[in-house]
């Protein structure tokens, strides 16, 4: 029997204080003013080398015009869904200018990657379906994937062999499908590394399955002028049915996106329970947005910096003997090991006034603890010497150089 003075929430701090202990809760370091190369944090100011601002948009004067702008014209809120009445026009003009950028016959808007994700990756497939999903795929793939009651199969890591296997096994239950779908992300976020979508589109044409990529990371990096990773592999859009992305990263503002054709968006924004039942973003975001596609198109200039400025930190790091893993990307992971270690190295950095954070089990395998660096274009040549002579200083000094 339930003891009546039992207290229904201790949970809360139990499991909390767990978390302390194990040294695994969150410490929130805040941001005072904007996120830019030089950032003030915890009141310290430091070289910024862990926001996913990759390209510098969040901190452009054309997005911060734009949103001053539409606050004046439209207003700071939307006020309702979309499907009622919170669609402005500001919001179907970024989803044209989306579209015509990803050079796709449509794209669709949603509040965040993570809405995308667990909004329609549960109407694309359901019960009788089957899923078929690369082991490191981010988790609001892996919680979209559990809404939908699809049957899952794991491939091994941006394995074209394995997942040939996994579809080739699904092939002799093929009857039992309605639908089959390979899912990826595009670049993958703990690593750094590029999907072979390539391959992967052409299983999936043989197999006759859908694919779903997710280029959070791609976009802004990868491709033509930063279009992502469809562009990058030069994929006709009937082989990559839905290209996901976010304006989160290197669009530098907030909001999640798929492109594809106009039957796909016709059939997301009429499906999707996130997209349905959750309210659409307020005036300045969706001016933001636009005018970061506008800054893609007409300054193609920071994603070749973006890279100039990779190379050269890869090579510099390289040649201190870090090891940067498979990383292909401006996400370079420094792995050092131990959890412990890696807290060591990013804290140490921190009073060397470079900002980057540790990532540790269970993100990664434990004996795979890291620094993740993502570089950004806005950083200066000399803020990227000083960031590796903060690395080989702290390397030295932790014994992992
Ligand atoms: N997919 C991937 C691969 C991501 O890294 C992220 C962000 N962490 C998301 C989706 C979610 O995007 P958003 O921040 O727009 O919700």
């Amino acid at each position: 029997m339930v003891s009546a003075v039992r207290d229904p929430t201790g949970f809360l701090r139990a499991e909390y204080e767990e978390l302390v202990r194990a040294d695994l809760d969150w410490k929130l370091r805040v941001l005072d003013g904007p996120s830019a190369p030089w950032s003030v944090v915890d009141g310290q100011r430091v070289l910024m080398l862990c926001s996913n601002n990759y390209l510098g948009l969040s901190n452009h004067p054309r997005l911060k015009a734009a949103a001053i702008e539409a606050v004046r014209t439209h207003g700071a809120g939307s006020g309702s869904v979309r499907p009622i009445a919170g669609t402005m026009d500001l919001h179907r003009e970024l989803e044209e200018r989306l579209a015509r950028f990803k050079r796709a016959e449509a794209s669709l808007t949603y509040q965040s990657g993570f809405a995308t994700n667990s909004g329609l990756l549960p109407q694309l497939v359901g019960e009788g379906d089957l899923v078929v999903s690369d082991e490191l795929n981010h988790g609001s793939i892996i919680d979209g994937v559990r809404l939908s009651r699809a049957e899952r199969a794991v491939y091994r890591h941006a394995d074209p062999s394995d997942l040939e296997r996994v579809l080739d096994e699904a092939e002799r239950h093929r009857p039992e499908y309605r639908r089959v779908l390979v899912v990826t992300d595009g670049v993958f976020s703990m690593d750094g590394d590029i999907a072979p979508l390539d391959r992967i589109a052409a299983l999936g044409a043989a197999h006759g399955a859908m694919v779903y990529v997710d280029d959070a990371h791609g976009e802004g990096v990868l491709g033509e002028g930063g279009r992502g990773i469809v562009s990058h592999f030069h994929l006709s859009r009937d082989r990559v049915q839905v290209e996901m992305g976010t304006f989160s990263k290197a669009f530098g503002v907030v909001g999640g996106h798929i492109s594809g054709s106009r039957d796909l968006v016709n059939f997301a924004f009429n499906k999707s329970r996130t997209w349905l039942l959750s309210g659409s973003h307020p005036p300045a975001v969706a001016a933001a947005c636009l005018a970061a596609v506008d800054v893609l198109e007409q300054e193609p200039e920071h994603v070749e910096r973006l890279w100039s400025l990779t190379r050269r930190f890869k090579k510099a790091m390289a040649d201190l003997g870090f090891d940067l893993g498979r990383s292909e990307t401006p996400i370079t992971p420094v792995i050092v090991g131990e959890s412990s270690l890696a807290k060591k190295l990013s804290q140490r950095l921190f009073e060397l006034k470079v900002f980057a954070l540790p990532i540790v089990y269970p993100m990664v395998a434990k004996d795979k603890a890291r620094i993740r660096t993502i570089m950004n274009a806005a950083l200066t040549d000399e803020d990227v010497g000083t960031a590796v002579d903060a690395f080989a200083k702290a390397g030295r000094e932790l014994k992992i150089l």
